[in-house]
């Protein structure tokens, strides 16, 4: 048998366990009494293997596919509760040496305009994120040694981090760039970044080869190390994800939970986050290329199962996803959604959305006052929330919290406070009547009447002008 501890990544993410975890799935997709012993095992929320997930997702009895949504809402609802992190992507520049044949960012596309930000640019598109509302970003850069190197990267973290603007500040600033040394790892955590975030796109060795056919992302071992490498740089938050649509789901989902699997058993922590994008239309892709794209109804399994596998990791749906697809699939185990978000070079400061410097389509196109009024009028708290970060609560110690259950105790009244917050400096009159509703009836929801108290005097110092309580 496989064992994730002793091996590396790309060896314990291999080929032929994959191929024979689908392989068991098939045989054992209508064999009630495994699935019934699988979903018990679910219901210690100690997560599953991925052999046993992908039983699971094989399975396509109706009522068994009942239990696996409903007990991924109970998990989300115990262990997340009502909350929904808010972020936006920063794109920084979209020079890339890269060859990947989805991305329009690929080095010859000679369509789309070549654009890196300046530390003058990043402030105006921080200003303007600020002053919509947003707390936490995750930068987005193209691999490109000479026009965006390491440096680059470090210089605009300390720039966004150094943006105080009105009640403004960002407060956590993830990252995804490209798969990179143990050194460079070193210099992203003392710069002091939340999440690495890095897309796996496809764990089907050949596929990735053949979608990535030059350029340094063309090693697929260099890449699926990455987060490795990140751990042992210092990093322990370190978000993982498929770029759904590039290969068969079912290989995809046995791999991303083979690689949680690696991490824990290596690093003693799983991945912080687990991102599920789609594949979308953009410049330069030939959409017939990309048949495997996946159905909203496998996308909404595939999250439900997620949540069951591997419960406490947050998941992360972007604005590749339309308003309608987010609200059935938020209820299914997501944590965290952008919002307003741009994908272009710069642009967050322009009414209109610039497509010149694009990466992708996006579904869900609204203000982040509408995302946040949304989100509140079907039941969810916008939570602007980076405390656990901020106070050192990150890998293990974020696990740990969020294992005994203290999560109502502490995100709860957080996510309250820095709503209101927003309600405070950055809402419309529609938006605030929806969210002082929301946090007077969700107050009752903090079980430790002294944790209760504090948070009613903190919301009243926030009407009063305070922020930031810590
Ligand atoms: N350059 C970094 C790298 O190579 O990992 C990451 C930055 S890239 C801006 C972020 C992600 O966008 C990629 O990892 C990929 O999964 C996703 N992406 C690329 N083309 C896409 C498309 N056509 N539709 C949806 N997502 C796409």
């Amino acid at each position: 048998m496989y064992n994730p501890k002793s091996m590396k990544a790309e060896e314990f993410i291999n080929h032929e366990e994959i191929i024979e975890s689908l392989a068991y799935a098939d045989e054992n997709k209508d064999n009630l009494h495994l699935i019934r012993q699988i979903l018990d095992k679910a219901k210690e929320r100690k997560g599953l293997s991925h052999r046993e997930a992908s039983v699971l997702l094989a399975c396509e009895i109706p009522e068994i596919l009942n239990e696996i949504y409903d007990m991924a809402q109970q998990i989300k609802k115990d262990f997340y509760g009502n909350r929904i992190v808010m972020f936006a992507p920063l794109y920084l520049s979209n020079y890339c040496i890269n060859e990947c044949v989805y991305c329009p960012y690929h080095k010859q596309n000679s369509n789309i305009t070549r654009k890196k930000l300046t530390q003058d640019e990043i402030r105006e598109q921080v200003i303007a994120l600020q002053d919509m509302g947003h707390k936490r970003l995750a930068i987005e850069c193209g691999e490109d040694p000479i026009n965006s190197p390491i440096e680059y990267v470090l210089e605009s973290i300390k720039t966004i981090y150094s943006i105080k603007h009105k009640n403004g500040a960002i407060r956590r600033v993830n990252v995804n760039i490209a798969a990179t040394t143990v050194e460079n790892y070193r210099k992203l955590k003392e710069a002091e970044i939340g999440t690495y975030i890095l897309f796996q796109e496809t764990y089907h060795k050949k596929s990735y080869e053949e979608l990535h056919p030059k350029g340094p992302k063309h090693n697929y071992n260099y890449h699926t190390e990455a987060m490795d490498r990140a751990m042992e740089g210092g990093i322990d938050d370190v978000g993982l994800g498929v770029l759904f649509g590039l290969e068969l789901y079912r290989y995809e989902f046995a791999g991303l939970l083979m690689h949680a699997e690696h991490l824990e058993a290596v690093h003693g922590v799983g991945p912080h986050t687990i991102s599920l994008p789609r594949i979308k239309h953009a410049d330069d892709i030939d959409p017939d290329v990309f048949d495997n794209s996946i159905s909203d109804e496998i996308f909404e399994k595939l999250c439900a199962l997620i949540r069951i596998c591997v419960p406490y990791t947050g998941i992360i749906i972007s604005t590749r996803e339309s308003k309608e697809v987010r609200e059935k699939i938020i209820r299914l185990g997501v944590s965290q959604i952008s919002g307003a978000s741009r994908t272009s070079v710069g642009g967050y400061e322009e009414d209109q959305r610039p497509h010149d410097t694009e990466q992708f389509d996006v579904s869900d196109q609204r203000s982040l006052d509408e995302v946040v009024r949304w989100l509140m009028e079907i039941g969810y708290i916008p939570s602007f929330c980076t405390a656990c970060y901020r106070e050192g609560r990150t890998g293990d110690r974020f696990m740990s919290l969020c294992k005994t259950g203290q999560i109502q105790n502490c995100c709860h009244p957080n996510a309250l406070m820095t709503l209101k917050e927003f309600l405070e400096d950055y809402a419309s009159e529609k938006t605030k009547k929806v969210g002082e509703k929301m946090i007077e009836s969700e107050l009752n929801n903090i079980p430790k009447e002294k944790v209760r108290k504090i948070c009613e005097n903190n919301l009243k110092e926030i009407e009063n002008g305070k922020r930031d309580f810590r």
